[in-house]
């Protein structure tokens, strides 16, 4: 069996709304592991980009250990903590939050260079994802001169730029219709095996739920299978 990508464990979570606690989660446990696919279905308001933030260490969980690659998180400071979300997670969101001024390709190569990879390695690979997901002819085009599956391809390459072990996707082809949003899908699915990387991927798109690996709910505050 291989190691998890990420692991919950017994994670609880509650928003502070001044005389009244929120619960979203309570003693929530969800494994992920490499090369696997979770999709998470759930109505809206269940909490499901509350348990992408939490994963993707945006958020501290009051209760519970949050693991990535094997490494327990809630004892790290908020500095190591963030040097590790920018090496090990790559987010991706139902709009895509590219940078509007700059073309696909800088998008790319941007978070690279930050990570400290050089200029031209950083378009380098750049390049190649855009080419893994078939957008290497959009490479110098902005965001504003692309579609919306474009634009979301983009945005799967820039969140895999890094080559982080886990991508937490929010609705990432909510605005799109039913063939791009395969397509979107596809691209994912292709890095996530390729890489042994992980996936959670909160969705409304039965169908395209029902082509992840596991599909899982939020239920009184617990992760739990389902099927749809
Ligand atoms: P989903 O992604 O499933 O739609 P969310 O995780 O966004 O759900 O939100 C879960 C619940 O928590 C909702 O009722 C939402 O209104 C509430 N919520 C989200 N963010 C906050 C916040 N910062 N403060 C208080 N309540 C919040």
């Amino acid at each position: 069996m291989s190691e998890p990508n990420l692991n919950l464990s017994a994670v609880s979570y509650a928003y502070d709304e001044g005389n009244r606690k929120l619960q979203i989660l309570e003693g929530a446990d969800l494994s992920v592991n490499s090369g696997e696919l979770v999709a998470l279905v759930a109505p809206s308001g269940a909490g499901k980009s509350t348990l992408l933030h939490l994963g993707g260490l945006l958020e501290r969980p009051q209760l519970g250990e949050i693991s990535l690659c094997g490494q327990p998180t809630s004892k790290l400071s908020d500095r190591a903590r963030t040097m590790l979300r920018r090496t090990s997670v790559g987010f991706v969101y139902q709009f895509h939050h590219l940078l509007p001024e700059f073309s696909a390709l800088e998008n790319i190569a941007i978070p690279q260079m930050i990570a400290g990879v050089n200029k031209s390695d950083a378009e380098k690979r750049a390049l190649e994802l855009l080419a893994a997901l078939d957008v290497d002819a959009r490479a110098s085009h902005r965001p504003s001169e692309l579609s919306g599956g474009e634009q979301q391809r983009v945005a799967i390459a820039r969140a895999a730029a890094n080559n982080p072990k886990v991508i937490l996707a929010d609705e990432p082809t909510g605005n799109l219709d039913p063939d791009t949003s395969n397509l979107v899908f596809d691209a994912l699915i292709s890095l996530i095996r390729e890489h042994n990387s992980s996936a959670v991927i909160a969705t409304h798109d039965h169908n395209l739920a029902r082509r992840a690996d596991r599909i899982v709910t939020l239920k009184d505050g617990m992760v739990v299978p389902t099927g749809l």
